[in-house]
């Protein structure tokens, strides 16, 4: 199999997974980019995966739905242009002769989901793979648009238990100013230090800082380490009625909305 990030508008990439003949792409904002690739590849667009109903997620649903005649799965609670398989979490979507485990993750959307299959030959390597929208970015994890930090951190949770090993597809190339938050909460973190400045080699070369892991993240992602001692102090130091797991992911979380 191989994976795609398709870049589109500023900052978003699109998804896109093949096996050289069928292809699936998730969360296509523009269908443009995607319609390119596909040509560029001689693909035929099989499946839609949606994670939620954010335009920039499914602007390019409708298009690709009729020009390709694929089929398009989403969250069974959100609004995804019709007509679509709705999903809920523990639901399984067949896709490219792989099943997807759908798993509720709600806080940036009341009604997020994301994909996970846990063996993908991928470069001649079989992994775990996810597709995570808008949940979790590399170094950070996206605004509490419709839910709440116990409902986000309970999801960061869920996505913070798979595989270490798991590829993950992050929706946004945030990675750099997430990692210059990062390291304002967790400044003596080596392994931070270390991968912003891998990041921001990639960056000057124009290369995607993702997909990431989730062994990656747990070294450096602060909203995936809210229970370390060292950001619990500096959550405290923001916010000093930051007391429990919640009330310090909810401060880290408000500290990183108004960092500049
Ligand atoms: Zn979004
Ligand atoms: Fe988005």
């Amino acid at each position: 199999m191989y994976l795609i990030p398709i870049p589109a508008f500023a900052d978003n990439y699109l998804w896109l997974l093949h096996d050289g003949k069928r292809a699936l792409v998730v969360d296509p904002g523009d269908a443009e980019p995607v319609l390119r690739a596909l040509e560029q590849h001689a693909l035929q667009l099989e499946s839609i995966l949606v994670t939620h109903h954010h335009a920039d997620h499914t602007g390019g649903v409708d298009v690709l739905r009729q020009a390709c005649g694929a089929k398009v799965y989403g969250p069974a609670t959100e609004r995804i242009p019709k007509p679509f398989t709705p999903l809920h979490g523990g639901d399984t979507v067949h896709a490219l002769g792989r099943d997807f485990q759908v798993l509720d993750v709600p806080g940036h959307t009341a009604g997020h989901i994301a994909f996970y299959t846990p063996c993908c030959k991928l470069e001649g390597n079989s992994k775990p793979l996810l597709f995570c929208g808008d949940s979790l970015f590399s170094g950070g994890c996206g605004r509490l648009f419709e839910g709440t930090p116990a409902q986000m951190l309970a999801s960061l949770d869920k996505l913070a238990a798979l595989p270490g090993n798991t590829v993950v597809c992050c929706t946004h190339e945030y990675t750099l100013s997430n990692l210059r938050f990062a390291l304002a909460v967790e400044p003596g973190n080596a392994d931070l230090v270390a991968y912003q400045a891998r990041c921001v080699r990639l960056r000057e070369e124009n290369q995607p800082t993702l997909p990431t892991s989730i062994a990656q993240e747990l070294l450096v992602n602060p909203f995936l380490r809210t229970r370390q001692a060292t950001i619990m102090a500096a959550a405290r130091r923001f916010d000093a009625s930051a007391h429990d797991d919640n009330t310090v992911f909810a401060a880290i979380r408000q500290w990183k909305n108004q960092f500049k």
